[in-house]
């Protein structure tokens, strides 16, 4: 008898388990569709004022046995699972996220040959700032006897003091146009305002936005406009998901050749200038099919421990390197305890070969 009143009882609750289950993912449909609209209308899906609404709502309701804690922690959960799914989905949708574990964007260069993220490691190297044109081409020789293509020629320094050394400006990308036709190479430089794209389509290959402008939106959009591929630095404060927005902001304005490069992060550490977060490395080519370049220079700010960072930067997955090479860093304009001495740069490509 019992034994028969137990087994209707366990029958009563599976049925309403699946009941339960199919309100779930019924509710589960609406939220998502409710986040639809909160996107067309620019509204974020998380709005703790209808969380609290929703939660009074219950309480008022609730006939027990169950305490209001009890169901407003239930609550609470089904809600999280729900913004978890609205997350996860809106992530999916962007442009740079990776849909297929095989899916990369490979940069190829005017030349048809030179690529970046093809699988191969590439570095790109130069000085910090270009300061002459025979430091320039110097340095060019020497990146030509590795066989190197993308040759680094800073003319606009964004300097933390303005009393720091700024760069050559207009008559630096000269130089840098001119050694690099000499040597068969590109010349990547940094964009510093969307005013400057015009003159910059004269003289450079592949733009550069630094840190301070990861989250230039206004930049961003106008260099989703032109065809030159972008490198894309992460920001001084930026979180992973804020460097991948911003990388975005270029693909969904047109441009699809984003190469991001990574600085590291800003930790209490003082022996670098600032930490290289290999963790970063894996996780952008995990969750994005752009190219990650590691900017094993500014992560350092040394030159004594150029060869272990470059040699983690790519064990970590990274598609390459970009390091700053000087004649004679002692006396560089800017960054003299980082860039590489010629022979010390030679030393870290051999470390890689
Ligand atoms: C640079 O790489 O030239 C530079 C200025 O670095 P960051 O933007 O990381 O400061
Ligand atoms: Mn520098």
């Amino acid at each position: 008898m019992s034994q028969s009143r137990l087994q209707e009882l366990r029958a009563q609750v599976d049925g309403i388990n699946l009941q339960i289950l199919e309100l779930l993912n019924q509710r589960a449909n609406i939220v998502s569709e409710i986040g639809q609209v909160q996107q067309q209308m620019g509204v974020s899906f998380y709005d703790p004022q209808r969380e609290a609404f929703m939660l009074n709502m219950l309480e008022q309701n609730n006939k027990g046995p169950f305490s209001n804690e009890t169901i407003k922690a239930l609550f609470r959960e089904i809600f999280r699972a729900s913004m978890a799914l609205e997350e996860k989905e809106a992530r999916a949708k962007i442009l740079v996220q990776r849909k297929t574990p095989d899916q990369r964007t490979v940069i190829t260069m005017p030349d048809g040959v030179t690529q970046i993220g093809n699988g191969a490691f590439s570095v790109i190297t130069g000085s910090c700032a270009i300061e002459s044109y025979e430091q320039m081409d110097t340095v060019a020789a020497a990146m030509a006897q590795r066989g190197i293509k993308f040759m680094r020629g800073m003319a606009y320094k964004p300097r933390t003091s303005p009393y720091d050394y700024q760069g050559m400006g207009e008559e630096g990308l000269k130089i840098a146009r001119q050694v690099a036709n000499k040597y068969g190479m590109y010349v990547v430089s940094e964009i510093m305002d969307k005013s400057q794209i015009e003159m910059f389509s004269d003289y450079v290959d592949v733009f550069w936005v630094g840190a301070r402008n990861m989250q230039n939106s206004f930049l961003l959009k106008a260099l989703g406009k032109i065809r030159q591929p972008i490198i894309l630095k992460n920001g001084l404060a930026s979180t992973l998901e804020e460097f991948l927005y911003a990388a975005e902001y270029i693909v969904s304005s047109g441009n699809p050749n984003v190469i991001l490069i990574t600085r590291g992060i800003r930790t209490y550490e003082k022996w670098t200038r600032n930490t290289l977060d290999l963790g970063a490395i894996a996780v952008l080519k995990l969750e994005s099919h752009l190219p990650v370049v590691v900017d094993i220079s500014h992560s350092a700010g040394r030159r004594d421990i150029a060869i272990p960072m470059a040699k983690a930067a790519k064990a970590a997955g990274a598609d390459g390197l970009m390091v700053e090479i000087h004649p004679n860093p002692p006396v560089a304009m800017s960054d003299a305890k980082q860039q590489l001495t010629l022979p010390q740069f030679n030393e870290v490509m051999d470390a890689l070969a």
